[in-house]
């Protein structure tokens, strides 16, 4: 089935006690058992509740793999694959990571005695020359957040599996509508379920899904022995956006694509990091990777400093001044003093996000009405 097919029926059929064409939520801690043990696959909701199955069914689907899991976020998803390392085994990440997953990395597995070697990813010897003996695990993200740096995901599988190394692709940027590293050969494919899966910025939640017997058992026991799990509720909420994400990032692309050229044609703008655009430097990976560019971007001003970008950043009325990303409408975000303040400043630099770095969440309003807005925000630069 075509992946628009499955956004619309993944993960559940009709209910058979009632027909109910939508799945019910299951508000319940505990389930019935019919003598101690013996129970119909529910026995407390941490461990499991159907409203949850219905959406780690419909997310494995939606990546193609078999084993699908849900968090109460997506740092909750990190964190469950984090705990199947033991001391002293060593990460090979990228650089340029999303903030939280950096400081999870680095403040919380770090003490526990789990090195890790931060490299750009851009080559087949850059990677090999930072595999360890005690390489485990290798963690990349594509399209990274903020400068939309583009990974080769078919490149590092090959790599990893040639070491044995289990590699785990963060997929939010893309979405599993643009991109599914598990046919690229990932062994994990991590969401930020909170940003286009959901789609609506109404719910935080994180999911997992392998097609691998062993890891999902692993990660099935960290999910239910850590317990950052979602409740039914959010769970209905994550189902319901899913419903809709092909038509979403049809939009988000296609909004994402006029915005770039618009900017990349304004002579108050010097740089677009879009892949979308022939220039970015991941503009061949993405396509041959991609079925879409996605709906993030990010730019600097020609006059690229911290307070030029605040005059921007106040300027905007459609656009949003918030953290966060993937919601149907249009959010604006400065990363130097915002998602990316826990990085320390030199760190930063090198990874591109300067102090004028703007980036955007292109939502799913008129393009024209979007294009309007940033018109507005620029003249007052
Ligand atoms: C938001 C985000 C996360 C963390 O997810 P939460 O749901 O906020 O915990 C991880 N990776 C990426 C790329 C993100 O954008």
């Amino acid at each position: 089935m075509k992946k628009s097919t499955l956004c619309v029926h993944a993960g559940h059929e009709p209910e058979p006690v009632t027909g109910a064409v939508m799945p019910p939520v299951f508000f319940t801690s505990t389930y019935v058992q019919q003598a101690p043990g013996e129970h119909q696959g529910y026995d407390y909701s941490r461990a499991g509740n159907p409203s949850r199955t219905v959406l780690e069914k419909a997310l494995a689907e939606l990546e193609g793999g078999t084993h699908g899991f849900c968090f109460s976020s997506g740092m909750g998803a990190v964190d469950a694959v984090l705990k199947t390392l033991s001391t002293g085994d060593h990460v090979v990440a990228m650089n340029d990571l999303y903030g939280g997953t950096y400081r999870l990395f680095r403040q919380s597995y770090e003490k526990l005695g789990i090195s890790f070697s931060f490299i750009g990813c851009s080559s087949e010897a850059e990677i090999e020359s930072a595999i360890q003996p005690g390489t485990k695990l290798m963690w990349i993200e594509t399209p990274t957040n903020p400068t939309l740096t583009v990974v080769d995901i078919a490149l590092c599988a090959s790599i990893c599996k040639r070491h044995g190394i289990t590699l785990v692709v963060d997929n939010t940027f893309a979405s599993p509508m643009l991109q599914s590293p598990l046919a690229l050969g990932a062994n994990i494919v991590m969401h930020s379920m909170t940003k286009y899966l959901g789609g609506h910025s109404d719910l935080i939640m994180g999911g997992l899904v392998t097609s691998d017997a062993a890891l999902a058992e692993a990660l099935f026991f960290n999910q239910k022995s850590t317990g950052a799990t979602p409740g039914p509720m959010d769970c209905y909420l994550a189902l319901r956006g899913i419903k809709t994400l092909h038509l979403r990032m049809k939009a988000h692309v296609e909004n994402a694509q006029q915005i770039a050229l618009f900017l990349q044609a304004h002579p108050k703008v010097s740089r677009v990091f879009y892949p979308g655009l022939p220039e970015h430097p991941g503009h061949g990976i993405a396509s041959r990777q991609m079925s879409g560019f996605g709906g993030m971007l990010s730019f600097e001003l020609s006059t690229n400093t911290e307070e030029n970008a605040r005059t921007f950043l106040l300027g905007t009325k459609l656009f949003v001044l918030a953290e966060s990303l993937g919601g149907v409408e249009s959010l604006v975000s400065h990363p130097a003093s915002m998602t990316h303040a826990s990085i320390p400043r030199e760190i930063r630099l090198r990874n591109g996000v300067s102090d004028g770095l703007i980036r955007l969440s292109v939502g799913i309003e008129d393009a024209q009405d979007l294009i309007q807005d940033l018109e507005t925000a620029l003249s007052a630069c």
